[in-house]
């Protein structure tokens, strides 16, 4: 199947173009071609979302905006298995995760719906100025206009929604560039809003690479504000270009788990399973560095190593799997280079570490510093490094040691000790007796030091993409 960008409603997809294919990462079947987007579309695409943001969307009223949310997540539940099996296949995210995600989008959507209809401003008691007798102040929030979204491969439609829902609960218009290794979940997310009536223009897509339309988008006069997601080279790039543009990054990090000996083990030990190495740990929350106390470290190493040899690696569309492949054979190259170079400067595999073409073994590391690449820089694969420690003061100086804060997660009893160490932690969240992995889509979510600026999760993205205007009245009295 061929997509191409979806302009104004209707797609560019002519024969002359220059084409892309996607393709499986587990099998390398192809998956679909892409009709690939000039700059000259990307001129196209932001100069009709300008024009659509006045003709139209600056006037639309809230409970449209809100019915048309609502019936895009209808028809979403109406399709959970199309999109899931179009996530599995173009991402290779295992069957089982694929539908989590699609779930959480409903939910998105959902949030989105409900929160178009409370949008609210203030009004201001201006008599609490010496002068101020008279007179009436009104804070009203206002769309910002076009909203140039770019998007990751790891969680193509869920995090789509993240900034494409909010923008039109706010009243903004989009272009949109997903990752061109899964843009067809994108694709089909475009065709699901036309399908519940969202006008033409207000959504356009673009199916082009990062250095051909994302830059221009980026650096476009008309686009008032860039939400990216994606890796920290990419996001400083970004932050260096937008100019006066909002900017909002959600970037990577090295997630810190802390285990206390008073802590259900056996449960954190499960827990952390799925928190390393979900999505063949391709998530920006991944558990990576999993510290633990030192006299419960042996007995929580050995239940964990059990539990990670049990997990089912295979194909993605398999019920049973639990680890499917990486997004392309470079990267899982790249993961198994760091474990050597961890293995070279002393580090202990104590089960995994094996790489076949796109599939890396979940792989478990002890006996390792912070030269190491796995624990300083983002490791983005299925590797998780175990340390122990002997102090909180200790652990909270550990955790903090990182160009990163984006999300941690403390497992005690004690609940003293939990709120100590997480108002220490520099993060932008943290997790008592949960995994650093686990995300809902409602609380305030982004990253602090070089994961990122600014906050995610529907509310705070709302907040994000509208501005407050200020009326002042005058009156005769
Ligand atoms: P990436 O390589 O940074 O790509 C992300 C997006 O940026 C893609 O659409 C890419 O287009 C585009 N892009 C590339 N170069 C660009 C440029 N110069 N200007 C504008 N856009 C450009 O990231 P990825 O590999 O897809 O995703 C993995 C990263 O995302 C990890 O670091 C992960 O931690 C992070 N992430 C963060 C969060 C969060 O919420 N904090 C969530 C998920 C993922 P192409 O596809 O054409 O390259």
């Amino acid at each position: 199947m061929r997509y191409g960008s979806i302009i104004n409603g209707r797609e560019r997809n002519e024969t002359h173009r220059d084409t892309l294919e996607v393709r499986s990462p587990y099998n390398q079947e192809k998956v679909a071609e892409l009709a690939l987007a000039k700059r000259s579309d990307l001129e196209d695409a932001v100069n009709n979302s300008f024009d659509t943001f006045h003709s139209t969307m600056k006037t639309m009223s809230a409970h449209r905006r809100a019915d048309i949310l609502r019936k895009t997540a209808d028809l979403l539940e109406e399709r959970v298995e199309d999109f899931a099996r179009t996530i599995m296949k173009e991402a290779g995210k295992p069957i089982r995760f694929s539908r989590d995600e699609i779930n959480r989008s409903i939910q998105v959507l959902r949030f989105a719906s409900e929160l178009a209809k409370n949008i609210l401003g203030e009004v201001l008691p201006m008599d609490a100025a010496i002068g101020g007798e008279n007179r009436m102040g009104l804070v009203k929030r206002k769309p910002l206009g076009v909203v140039g979204a770019i998007t990751p491969f790891n969680f193509p439609l869920n995090l789509t929604l993240h900034k494409v829902a909010p923008a039109i609960a706010a009243g903004n218009t989009i272009v949109l560039k997903p990752a061109e290794k899964t843009p067809v979940s994108a694709y089909m997310l475009v065709k699901l809003f036309q399908e519940a009536g969202l006008p033409d223009g207000v959504l356009n897509l673009l199916m082009g690479t990062g250095e051909e339309v994302g830059e221009p988008l980026v650096t476009h006069e008309k686009v008032h504000k860039i939400t990216f997601t994606g890796s920290l080279p990419v996001g400083r790039k970004i932050r260096e270009s937008a100019g006066f543009k909002k900017v909002t990054l959600e970037l990577g990090s090295n997630s810190p788990n802390i285990i206390f000996e008073d802590a259900n083990i056996e449960n954190a030990a499960t827990s952390l399973v799925k928190g390393a190495f979900a999505f063949s740990g391709q998530v920006c929350i991944s558990a990576q560095r999993i510290y633990v106390q030192k006299n419960i470290y042996d007995q929580f190493l050995e239940n964990f190593v059990k539990q990670t040899k049990e997990l089912k690696i295979g194909d993605p569309e398999s019920e049973e799997t639990d680890i499917g492949p990486m997004i392309n054979e470079d990267e899982a190259r790249r993961a198994k280079l760091w474990i050597d170079d961890a293995v070279e400067k002393g580090a202990k595999i104590e089960t995994g570490g094996e790489q076949n073409g796109t599939v890396l073994s979940p792989t478990i590391m002890t006996n390792v510093d912070q030269n190491m690449k796995i624990i300083a820089e983002e490791v983005f694969a299925p590797i998780v490094s175990v340390i122990p420690f002997d102090s909180e003061e200790e652990v909270i100086k550990f955790s903090n040691d990182s160009i990163y804060g984006l999300q941690a997660g403390v497992f005690t009893k004690d609940i003293d000790r939990a709120m100590r160490v997480a108002d220490q932690l520099e993060m932008g969240g943290v997790w008592v007796n949960e995994i650093s992995t686990y995300r809902q889509d409602n609380h305030p979510y982004g990253g602090v030091k070089q994961s990122g600026i600014g906050k995610e999760g529907v509310k705070y993205a709302i907040e994000d993409m509208t501005e407050m205007k200020f009326i002042g009245i005058k009156l005769d009295s």
